[in-house]
């Protein structure tokens, strides 16, 4: 019965008494990256856009001090809320000082960065995040990330999905599209001293090389408004998580982290075998980034419609605002993930704990469910479930 079973070399579109062998060509790597869409389920049926993209398959842009790559409504149209990138910076390297249109949250996959900011009052930030740090620059905020002495590499997540990191202010294309004689006005110097700026911003800056910068407070400078009062850095890693029985979670919003007012966001780990439970989420979208493990989703759309997908590491997912979902762990290693909403808050219902808060006998009368299946569920929400233990 289990997929599993057959081998990984080549499996066949078949189960039970359905399905065929395949006789054309074929991309065995990639079928086997996706058992549940080359031999979907029998409960999947209708017609759902496509809820997965891989930033493996998404164009690197590289230069002299990185790379990136995103994935936007342009790689996945259904994603119309965030979008997403993918960002490396080798030892000193510079993401250019810049600022855009949407709100930026962050969070550090590999590796030490230091980033900087500056609020319309004149207070600034600056801070070291290492991994499992997050940050959060508001929209048109300007901002600046650096690696420090290991590089880093992270991933960006924006409140909007026509977001691109290609079309983004940058501080040296300014410069080279402003009239020299207006730059030495707006500075009070001379033309003269804008003689060096870089023409060829495309090419050599946006990301670009630097020197490891030293200790933060030799680099940090003192404003005469002082600092940002909302800081726009967070220590994920070290907030206490929600132990459950299948794993654990930590959730991060403007609750505990007041700058990200525009993005909320779980961190999630899941147990082999155990599963995110069957949920939804009343208020956005869910925007999903794998960072480790393999596991499956199925989106329940309504109207009779479901479609099973598969993750592992590097793995962009969505679920469109309010669809049933779950993520089952198919791997033998710990499946983490992160949720992402365009929210200032999380937000879930759990279809276990709804049915154990509602009166017993209205909840059998549409599922001819036994009295031990009733009693089995649960008025705390289980979070993630661990397969019930044979007896
Ligand atoms: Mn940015
Ligand atoms: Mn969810």
């Amino acid at each position: 019965m289990k997929r599993k079973a057959q081998a990984l070399a080549s499996m066949e579109p078949i189960f039970e008494n359905r399905g065929a062998s395949i006789m054309g060509p074929r991309n065995i790597p990639l079928e086997n990256e996706n058992p549940d869409q080359l031999i979907s389920p029998s409960t999947d049926a209708g017609t759902i856009p496509n809820l997965k993209f891989s930033f493996s398959a998404a164009r690197n842009r590289l230069a002299e001090g990185g790379w990136a790559r995103e994935i936007t409504v342009r790689e996945l149209p259904v994603a119309k809320t965030m979008a997403g990138v993918n960002m490396r910076l080798t030892p000193g390297g510079i993401r250019e000082m810049h600022w855009h249109k949407e709100a930026e949250w962050g969070f550090m996959l590999a590796g030490r960065a230091r980033i900087t900011a500056i609020d319309p009052e004149g207070r600034n930030f600056i801070d070291d995040v290492g991994v499992g740090d997050l940050w959060n620059f508001p929209k048109g905020i300007p901002h600046s990330i650096q690696g420090l002495e290991e590089g880093c590499e992270f991933l960006l997540v924006f409140d909007d999905g026509h977001f691109s990191e290609n079309e983004t202010f940058l501080l040296s294309d300014w410069f080279v599209h402003t009239p020299k004689e207006v730059l030495a006005k707006n500075f009070g110097v001379s033309e003269s001293a804008f003689a060096k700026v870089p023409k060829d911003v495309e090419h050599s800056r946006w990301i670009f090389a630097g020197n490891v910068p030293g200790p933060i407070s030799k680099d940090a400078v003192k404003s005469p408004k002082g600092e940002i009062p909302v800081k726009y850095s967070y220590r994920l890693s070290s907030q206490k998580p929600i132990k459950v029985e299948g794993g654990e979670v930590r959730i991060v919003d403007s609750k505990n982290f007041p700058a990200a007012t525009t993005i909320a966001a779980a961190l999630v780990e899941i147990n082999p075998g155990c599963i995110r439970e069957l949920h939804w989420h009343p208020n956005e979208d869910e925007w999903q980034y794998f960072i480790s493990g393999k596991g499956r989703m199925t989106v329940f759309a309504s109207g009779g419609r479901a479609r099973t997908f598969n993750y592992q590491g590097g793995d962009v997912g969505y679920v469109p605002f309010a669809m049933g979902h779950y993520v089952e762990n198919i791997g033998d290693e710990p499946l983490r993930f992160l949720e992402v909403f365009r929210s200032s808050y999380f937000a879930d219902i759990s279809l276990n704990q709804w049915m154990a808060l509602t009166p017993p006998e209205l909840v059998q009368a549409h599922l001819n469910i036994d009295k031990q299946t009733l009693a089995a569920l649960r008025k705390d929400k289980p979070v993630i479930a661990s397969p019930k233990r044979k007896s």
